[in-house]
């Protein structure tokens, strides 16, 4: 503490982002890291982008980037916004478009990241509880509110909400921006990019930590109609011109013209999950069915915090969060076959003990 602070600093709860270990040979299930390295061709690029060239301001306008992303998703380059990590574009989007005299709703069980804005941009907010199944129910959404914004594949449950849930929401709230986070999309669930033409008030959010394996290369972006992207254009312009540096440009765009590498390793990740979802289910422990790189369980019999200590001591990290309702699960990242096996063993070894 300081007195030197500006006020705000005194009120803010920042996030605490998952354990990243300086010891090797854990085996690290707790950030929904990608078990599978990026794109051969990506490091190609980021090499072939170290050069001379970084003395050199990078494109402010991230044009090749914004290209790939579009053609992707089949959209226009004027529909792309793209940042330093969905984190960075998130925090924009909070600014640009879900700062509302009337109060942001959002799930109360989701990214922790959202509260962590509110507080820092001073955003009132309400949260709708998520449902006795731990799912989004968007019927809850049905009450004045300023901006709505949720997860989709939700973290941490990994429930899918489908594509016409979506958008009821949105023709519910015809007035107000709603903002979906797809972080995990790319792990089974339809994303709302193709409802973008339809719905001047929607903004989906992607990244490339999660399911294109650059969480350390930073890049995130969103995807909406050229009135929100000019939104998001003219904050990022008050604070940053250049967020994305010439080598994570290069990679990014390079992990987009590997379409091929992308969807094997997505289908390994999700082949992964629902074998590691049958050995848990073995074991006696009850997992929601999910969309995404992770699996959140419980066992009816033993403390959640008690296993996640005792995986800890056999070298296994995974997530476990003290928070009400959720105490008693463990988000659990999908690894490689091996790396899971290795999560059975020792979880049925704590659970004879
Ligand atoms: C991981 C995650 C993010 C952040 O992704 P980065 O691009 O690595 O900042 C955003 N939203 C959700 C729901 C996530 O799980």
């Amino acid at each position: 503490m300081s007195r030197f602070w500006s006020p705000v600093v005194h009120q803010l709860t920042p996030y605490v982002p998952g354990e990243q270990p300086k010891v090797n040979r854990l085996i690290k299930l707790n950030t929904n890291e990608n078990p599978y390295g990026p794109s051969p061709r990506v490091l190609e690029a980021i090499r072939a982008a170290a050069s001379d060239d970084l003395r050199l301001y990078p494109d402010p306008g991230c044009t090749s980037l914004r290209e790939a992303i579009a053609r992707h998703h089949q959209m226009n380059p004027a529909q792309v916004f793209v940042g330093n990590s969905s984190d960075e574009v998130l925090g924009i989007v909070f600014q640009a478009l879900l700062k509302q005299p009337q109060p942001l709703l959002m799930p109360d069980i989701s990214y922790g990241f959202y509260p962590v804005y509110c507080g820092l941009f001073g955003i009132e907010h309400r949260k709708v509880p998520l449902d006795e199944e731990l799912a989004i129910r968007v019927e809850d959404y049905r009450q004045p509110c300023g901006a709505v914004i949720l997860a989709n594949p939700n973290a941490p449950t990994g429930h899918l909400l489908s594509l016409s849930a979506i958008r009821t929401l949105l023709e519910d709230h015809p007035d107000q921006p709603v903002v979906i986070d797809e972080a995990y999309i790319d792990f089974g669930g339809e994303s709302a990019v193709t409802l973008v033409n339809e719905y001047p008030n929607l903004l989906v959010v992607h990244t490339l930590s999660k399911s294109r394996s650059l969480a350390g290369l930073r890049v995130g972006y969103a995807i909406g109609q050229t009135g929100l992207v000019e939104g998001l254009e003219r904050v990022k312009n008050s604070f940053n011109a250049y967020p994305l540096d010439r080598l994570a440009l290069a990679g990014a765009t390079a992990s987009f013209e590997d379409d091929e590498y992308f969807r094997q390793t997505c289908a390994a990740v999700i082949r992964s999950r629902e074998t590691l979802r049958e050995g848990l289910q073995d074991l006696g422990f009850e997992v929601l069915p999910s969309a995404a790189n992770f699996v959140f369980a419980r066992h009816p019999a033993r403390d959640a915090a008690g296993l996640a200590a005792g995986l800890r001591s056999e070298g296994i990290i995974v997530r476990h969060f003290r928070q009400p309702r959720i105490e008693q699960y463990l988000r659990i990242s999908i690894g490689t076959d091996e790396e899971c096996g290795s999560l059975l063993t020792a979880l049925a070894g704590l659970l004879r003990a």
